[in-house]
């Protein structure tokens, strides 16, 4: 027997509907390309989402097609998240860091037929549009007036010429739930990109997951700042987490330093902003040389990389800033835990509470987890026996755009490549990815743990940690620490400040190796894999006679 309630299906129009309606005048705040702040409303995204629709229309794409974007955080970026989506496209964000012919080879493989983009990336379009076979039209994201004469882009327009004069009203078609709604690719730091196609279910789901006050815990009340890029896993979802519950939207565009994030923070009376462990690295240090601190900013999430205990002691010390540590990735859309606490921690010392709060956090419902030994076999949650993570759920892939890479799930569960501790309350703690943990004498050493330690003494602006091989134990771990500008520390004092700390003497790195600066990847995370090949001629010193 069948339950008797309706069965309307679960689409991201329905989101922009909402939020016109019930938080119509609230606000959505852009730092433009142009350097302007402009002022928009739910309202007013709803009207320009649906002229982009009939624009689309008048194009004759057809349902499931394609629209890229090559675009910073802001409003017209937004406009297409939900005119694309909710006319039955597909929107697919493009990240713009990734190398030139990485880009290409990504519109070709999604095969693009509109590709928008903000001016800042104009040489980069330049370089690659005839390279893009399936590409019919360009639209630059901007005013007819800005738009470049003589760019050599075929078929370009303006986004205003492109969606002025549309009709703001449009019926948004209704369609099935599992319908798809955008893509995006994984940064390919192995192998090419593959794409993760989401749909509206999962969208919408992914939303209804993300808001919950033990998550990100979003309401009408906030005010938020996506510093997370939009072509990274849809800023975590905030576009559509922002529509459900009616916040305000406050968008950073290309300004992602310091001083110009702070700025924002304070002019639009920011609650919640999110982004990666670099970011708010940028952040921190324009505070702490300015000697300034925040007005309204009450908690942030930090995600994408293990964010530095170090880092979340400075917030809520000496900003007064909740940090809600989070963990996901690309084919979970992305979310999979958040870091808050339960009742039971309530009255436990300053010290014990940091280290339930440094975890990456309890899984949002939606999402379930399990931990396997090299058999395959599930580990106990007891917080010390660590193993691959696999997750399921209704919001993670189950299999990579036209099937790329063959089937990635295992007895249905999708292995995350992350190595990770659970512990009896539910607390993940990703102790490495799978390809980065160091393999000593048949144990495993936590790269993370060591890069924490290290990025805690007051001289170390980036700290890196990597397996080096080793004729008796396999590998052995060596720190890779950049010096903060104007300070230095030493070898010899850098490894004297592991003792006492919080890992095993036999897991403490052999070395220090001193550079200027750590690559970096298209999201901003350390890239390992190069930094292996920059220092693929490295020994240690007791290995190398
Ligand atoms: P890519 O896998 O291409 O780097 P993603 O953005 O999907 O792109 O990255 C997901 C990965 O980032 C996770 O599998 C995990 O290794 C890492 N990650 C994300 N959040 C955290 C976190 N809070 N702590 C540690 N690692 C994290």
């Amino acid at each position: 027997m069948n339950g008797l309630m309706q069965d309307r299906p679960l689409l991201i129009s329905h989101l922009i509907d909402f939020a016109e309606r019930h938080n119509g005048s609230t606000e959505i705040v852009s730092r433009r390309v142009e350097g302007d702040i402009h002022r928009s409303t739910w309202a007013e995204c709803a009207k320009r989402a649906r002229r982009v629709a009939h624009a689309l229309d008048a194009e004759r794409l057809q349902r499931a097609d394609r629209v890229a974007t090559l675009a910073w955080n802001g409003y017209r970026h937004l406009e297409l998240y939900y005119g694309v989506s909710g006319s039955g496209r597909v929107l697919h964000t493009l990240n713009p860091r990734l190398h030139l012919d990485q880009i290409a080879w990504i519109v070709n493989h999604a095969e693009d037929r509109i590709l928008c983009f903000d001016l800042s990336f104009l040489p980069l379009v330049q370089a690659i549009h005839s390279r893009c076979s399936t590409v019919e039209k360009w639209v630059a994201l901007c005013d007819v007036d800005r738009l470049p004469a003589d760019s050599g882009i075929p078929n370009l327009v303006s986004y205003e010429d492109w969606i002025g004069g549309r009709s703001s009203t449009y019926e948004w078609p209704t369609f099935d739930e599992n319908t798809a709604s955008s893509l995006c690719y994984t940064s390919g730091t192995t192998g090419n990109p593959k794409g993760a196609l989401y749909s509206h279910r999962s969208t919408v789901l992914h939303a209804y997951g993300s808001v919950q006050p033990d998550m990100m815990g979003l309401s009408a009340r906030d005010s938020i700042l996506p510093v997370v890029p939009m072509f990274h896993v849809n800023a975590w979802g905030l576009p559509y987490s922002a529509a459900m519950v009616g916040c305000k939207l406050v968008f950073p565009g290309p300004a992602l330093d310091g001083k110009s994030v702070y700025e924002l923070i304070e002019a639009e009376q920011v609650s919640f902003a999110a982004g990666v462990p670099t970011v708010w690295k940028m952040l921190l240090t324009h505070l702490q040389t300015g000697g300034l601190k925040f007005s309204t900013l009450e908690r942030t999430v930090i995600g994408g990389a293990a964010c530095p205990p170090a880092m979340l002691r400075a917030f809520e010390q000496q900003y007064g800033v909740r940090v809600l540590h989070g963990w996901g990735m690309t084919e979970m859309s992305p979310l999979g835990s958040v870091c808050s606490l339960k009742k039971q921690h309530a009255a436990l010392p300053d010290e014990a509470r940091w280290r339930v709060l440094e975890k990456q956090g309890r899984a949002v419902y939606g999402v379930e987890m399990k931990i396997v030994g090299g058999d395959g076999q599930a580990l106990p949650w007891d917080g010390r026996s660590a193993g691959e993570l696999l997750v399921r759920g209704p919001w993670i892939v189950r299999a990579y755009f036209k099937g790329e890479g063959g089937d990635p799930l295992v007895d249905g569960w999708f292995p995350t490549g992350d190595v990770a501790t659970i512990d009896p309350d539910g607390y993940l703690q990703i102790t490495d990815r799978s390809k980065d943990v160091i393999k000593s004498g048949g144990e495993w050493i936590s790269s993370i743990d060591i890069e924490n330690i290290a990025m805690a003494h007051p001289a170390v602006a980036m700290a890196a940690c990597i397996g080096v091989k080793h004729p008796k134990w396999d590998e052995r771990p060596v720190v890779v620490v950049v010096c903060k500008p104007g300070v230095e520390v030493s070898r010899d004092e850098l490894l004297q400040f592991y003792a006492g700390k919080n890992v095993a003497k036999w897991q403490r790195p052999d070395d220090v190796v001193f550079l200027d600066a750590i690559p970096l990847g298209a999201t901003g995370k350390m890239l390992k894999t190069r930094l292996r090949e920059q220092l693929k001629d490295y020994r240690l010193a007791d290995t190398s006679a």
